[in-house]
């Protein structure tokens, strides 16, 4: 049995930093489903895979080698044997990942491998659909969100220390258009579960939201 921490919410809500930090302070393994769809979104871009070739995104889906192995607290990301940590957060896969991970056969192989990354393991784990579709009966559920402004000003900031080229106007569409994408998929899109605890980080500082969800967690805890 593991126990688990679903935290869901649209990009740049604050998952990433939030879920890191909590992993640390509460002993638990992190992690982001989000790169599973990145590494074969980069895969479809390697094999020179149109978007309209269904059949051959679905197949790959089923056929590369997704593997992470945390070291020091940093996700390495490996390809079918290669290091692709780096090239998942590319403009490029930025740019096709939500119209890939929209096809319910991708996301049917990606939730298996996510809930076995998650097997016999006490994890906090980061997505969009982890609370209603990957972990329903998830411990404790918590749904970030935040303005769309102050979600593509962070990006920026994440991208340009990152050393991704990309200008404030282009990371607000692409996160436009993933919110749209992410939130009309036939399975697993982004929506508030139910029994999910929203937090709006909107003008929050990073340690303002740090203790929100340590505040949130260790209430629920006392309760299991
Ligand atoms: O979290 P991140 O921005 O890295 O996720 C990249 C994309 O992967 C999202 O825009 C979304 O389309 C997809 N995703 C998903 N379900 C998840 C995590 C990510 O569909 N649980």
């Amino acid at each position: 049995m593991s126990f688990v921490i679903g935290i869901d919410g649209p990009a740049g809500s604050g998952k990433g930093t939030m879920t890191k930090i909590l992993a640390r302070k509460f002993n638990l393994i992190h992690i982001d489903t989000g790169i599973t769809y990145r590494v074969h979104a980069k895969a479809v871009l390697d094999n020179g895979i149109n978007l309209d070739e269904k059949d051959k995104i679905i197949d790959l889906a089923k056929n590369i080698d997704i593997q992470i192995k945390n070291e020091d607290n940093i996700d390495k990301v490996f390809l079918n044997g290669k290091d692709v940590t780096k090239d998942i957060r590319s403009k490029e896969v930025t740019a096709i990942v939500s119209q890939v991970s929209s096809i319910k056969e991708v996301r049917l192989v990606m939730v298996e491998l996510q809930r076995k990354l998650a097997e016999g393991k006490n994890v906090i784990m980061e997505g969009r659909d982890i609370c209603t579709y990957v972990f329903p009966n998830a411990d404790i559920k918590i749904y970030l969100k935040a303005s769309l402004e102050e979600r593509a000003r962070r990006r920026y900031e994440e991208n340009k220390q990152k050393g991704i080229n990309t200008s404030y106007e282009e990371v607000l569409e692409n996160i436009k258009l993933r919110d749209e994408n992410d939130k009309h998929k036939e399975i697993g899109s982004l929506k508030v579960a139910e029994d999910s605890i929203v937090v709006d980080t909107t003008g929050l500082e990073i340690e303002q939201s740090v203790e929100k969800l340590t505040k949130i967690i260790e209430e629920k805890m006392k309760k299991l």
